[in-house]
């Protein structure tokens, strides 16, 4: 699908600054559900949502996983079919039936919060009552010497997963650069694909900035195990070009050259907030927003990866990249705007698949807090939860391959269920046996 509008609405700017209503700058998980809750929930206005990239709305979490696996090379996504979206959030249907106007293809340039209006790069001016913020977030560039080189790799879009499963191809030796999930993602992906991949990390463990040190920990031994060469403390230092011009070695910091005809890398993200900023909205690391996701305008709410808001669950502001969060912020902002009063509390949660290991998290876990391993860590066929305690109370839980736990845990830690230590390390504890005893009314004897 190209650049159009995929529901009717008039694209003459005066038709549009008649026709007021709710506008929501990004196409992305966010935008889409912010959409459908202000349906869901009732909203009768007009409903926008101006997205950047052609095609519906998709999922990104598949691009770094299912999406690289072997797949047909004629350019189609092995369905037989050759949409520009083969993973949509909600099929073309969906945006008719729900009087939601698509525009794809063309971005939101500027805003001017005075006549409460969006300018668009195709000229179209849209008035809003509420407007939102999904403008999500963009990869982080390196500034490594030979970055320009063909041959490496980011994965952010459809377009680059396109781009990336057909490199993977003809690909022998893949260096990834960074080890966080995206990055071991596709290093598992590529290693499936019968590629030898390294992976390079300045931290001292992979997945630093989200996970215990133990799990960590565990991580590095396990993609080690799986055949992965994993350097920790180990960052890149520059790209050399073979005769083909094209990327043929990654040079580390500590001076070893790894053949790299590939290189992907993935060393995280930055919020799409410039044009919040230029509109004299507060941004800091993200547009930042209060316990209601409003940024300093009330009539203006950011919601996803570009938010910044004061996270209950973190106990500060924070950013957070996840589904989950992008979500449950879009159904929040949909109740404020219909007039809800509650704060987001929502609880975090998360998931990666990496080649055989499905990571759940439930909650967000903190530098200091006490854990322990339940269940069955060995490599080779791993089940087990790591519980994190905070006081003596289980904050949060890790889990590998133990989905029951993870569900769970979300359960209880949302309804806020005080779990002590003692207890959840007890022989026989279950978190589902737990969830159950704390929320069956008691038996009437
Ligand atoms: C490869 C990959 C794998 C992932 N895997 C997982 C996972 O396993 N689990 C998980 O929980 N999360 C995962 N994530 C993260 C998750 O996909 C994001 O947190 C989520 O997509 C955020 O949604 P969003 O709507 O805030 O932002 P996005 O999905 O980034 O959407 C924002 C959209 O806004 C558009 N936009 C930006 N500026 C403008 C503008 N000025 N005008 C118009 N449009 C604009 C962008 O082009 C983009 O399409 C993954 C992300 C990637 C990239």
């Amino acid at each position: 699908m190209t650049a159009h509008q995929h529901q009717g609405q008039s694209p003459s700017s005066a038709a549009d600054q008649d026709a007021r209503g709710v506008v929501i700058i990004g196409g992305g998980q966010a935008g889409l559900q912010a959409a459908a809750s202000l349906r869901s929930e009732g909203f009768t206005g007009q409903v926008t949502i101006v997205a950047e990239e052609p095609g519906l709305p998709y999922q990104r979490p598949p691009l770094s996983k299912d999406y690289l696996k072997a797949r047909p090379t004629d350019g189609t996504d092995g369905s037989g079919s050759t949409s520009a979206s083969p993973l949509p959030l909600r099929g073309e249907a969906f945006f008719a039936d729900h009087a939601i106007t698509l525009r794809t293809g063309t971005a939101a340039v500027a805003v001017d919060r005075s006549s409460k209006t969006v300018s668009l790069a195709d000229g179209t001016v849209l008035a809003y009552d509420s407007l939102i913020f999904a403008t999500g977030a963009r990869n982080r560039e390196l500034p490594t010497p030979g970055i320009e080189l063909p041959g490496i790799h980011g994965l952010r879009t459809l377009e680059d997963a396109e781009q990336l499963g057909r490199a993977l191809d003809s690909a022998k030796n893949v260096v990834v650069v960074g080890a966080g999930f995206i990055g071991l993602e596709v290093a598992t992906a590529a290693l499936a694909r019968g590629c030898q991949v390294t992976v390079l990390e300045f931290a001292p463990r992979p997945m630093g900035r989200a996970l215990t040190p133990l799990l960590g920990d565990w991580f590095a031994g396990a993609h080690r195990h799986l055949g992965i060469d994993l350097r920790l403390n180990e960052g890149i230092a520059s790209f050399e070009a073979g005769d083909d011009g094209r990327v043929a070695f990654a040079v580390s910091t500590t001076g070893d050259r790894y053949p790299a005809d590939l290189v992907v890398a993935g060393v995280g993200v930055q919020p799409n907030d410039q044009l919040a900023a230029e509109a004299g909205l507060e941004t800091a690391n993200g547009i930042v927003v209060d316990a209601h996701l409003r940024t300093t305008d009330p009539d203006v709410f950011a919601v996803g990866d570009c938010a910044n808001f004061p996270s209950v669950h973190f106990g500060g502001p924070f950013r957070l990249e996840s589904v989950q969060n992008a979500t449950d912020q879009a159904r929040h902002v949909a109740g404020v705007i219909l007039g809800a009063d509650a704060p987001y509390a929502d609880l975090p949660w998360f998931w990666s698949t990496q080649g055989p290991f499905r990571l759940q998290m439930a909650n967000i876990v903190r530098a200091d807090d006490e854990t322990a391993v339940v269940g069955d860590p060995d490599p080779a066929h791993p089940k087990f939860s790591v519980f994190c305690f905070r006081d003596g109370i289980l904050a949060a839980v890790e889990s590998v391959n133990q989905p029951s736990d993870h569900l769970s845990a979300r359960k209880i830690l949302a309804a806020g269920l005080e779990i002590t230590r003692e207890e959840a390390l007890s022989e026989g504890f279950s978190l589902r046996e737990a969830y159950k005893e704390r929320t069956q009314p008691a038996a009437v004897v």
